[in-house]
């Protein structure tokens, strides 16, 4: 009899590079029928993580090598200190905002760019080394139908106009695509460029990542060489967690706070099987 014990495998943090920050785990002013997050019914859910507690966080982290800050949620521009959040992580380092992109206007943009050229700390003093702002969108298809079944409906009018706008503003965004029709990845950039050609977009301010889904017929045959928790951890209200997927999961957490906290992984989620077919970074940036 073939013998079917299966072992997980175990993901050792090399360098704490990425720290994301979840700056609430259920609020949304959107429900996207592929989210990950398990919503309450309630929409106004206040489980916002507190100022002190990032400050806490930059805090223990002072020492580490840390290239980029992600602002995740649930949908992070919902926290009533976002502005406040975003001046304190950008005078730290790059800070990455990973959006459904509904708030994204003209006059929100704006006050980002002059946040950026400023380099303003939180008490208004002038920061020695400008810091970016990136901005991490996601659309399931190049066809606005097919994206909004996935989505939810209006998502990808909006993330194409805060793309072009973000642009015209001189921002980098990253444009994830979540690949759940299973299309040739060429086929997916081919689309946009073309998506972005029809809509005046500038191309060479955004990076295009393409991510599978994992199907539940398929597990870690082949554990992952490059994964979010290998260069990173999630601080969120209730503690330390291995990567944004496994917040607030028991799974996933490492420990109660960023001055002691595991350093290895023991990668058995479902979300871990995406992972390794995957074998890349979800969440971080390239
Ligand atoms: S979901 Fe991915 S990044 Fe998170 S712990 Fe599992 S393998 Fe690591």
């Amino acid at each position: 009899m073939k013998n079917s014990i299966y072992t997980a495998p175990v993901y050792k943090l090399e360098e704490l590079n990425n720290l994301f920050i979840e700056l609430t785990a259920k609020n949304c002013n959107q429900r996207c029928h592929n989210c990950y997050i398990d919503f309450p019914l309630s929409k106004n859910i206040k489980d916002f993580i507190s100022v002190d507690k990032i400050k806490e966080g930059l805090n223990d982290t002072k020492f580490e090598n840390l290239h980029c800050i992600y602002l995740t949620g649930a949908e992070p521009m919902t926290h009533p200190d976002f502005n406040s959040i975003l001046r304190l992580c950008l005078k730290r380092c790059n800070v990455c905002i990973c959006t459904n992109a509904s708030f994204l206007n003209e006059k929100k943009i704006r006050f980002f760019k002059k946040v950026e050229e400023e380099g303003l700390d939180i008490n208004n003093e002038i920061s020695e080394i400008k810091n970016q702002i990136f901005f991490k969108l996601s659309l399931a298809h190049y066809n606005e139908i097919e994206s909004d079944k996935v989505k939810y409906r209006g998502n990808y009018r909006q993330t194409i106009y805060a793309l072009k706008t973000l642009s015209r503003y001189n921002f980098n965004s990253i444009l994830s695509i979540q690949n759940f029709y299973k299309l040739n990845e060429k086929e997916i950039l081919e689309m946009f460029n073309k998506v972005f050609k029809d809509n005046e977009i500038n191309n060479t301010d955004i990076q295009i990542t393409v991510s599978h889904p994992a199907y539940s017929d398929e597990n870690f045959s082949k554990p992952a060489s490059k994964t979010d928790c290998m260069y990173g951890r999630t601080l969120s209200q209730n503690g330390i967690y291995a990567c944004p997927f496994l917040s607030n999961d028991y799974r996933g957490r490492v420990g109660s706070s960023l001055k002691d906290y595991s350093k290895t992984i023991m990668a058995e989620t479902d979300y871990c099987a995406t992972c390794s077919k995957n074998n890349n970074f979800m969440f971080t940036i390239g």
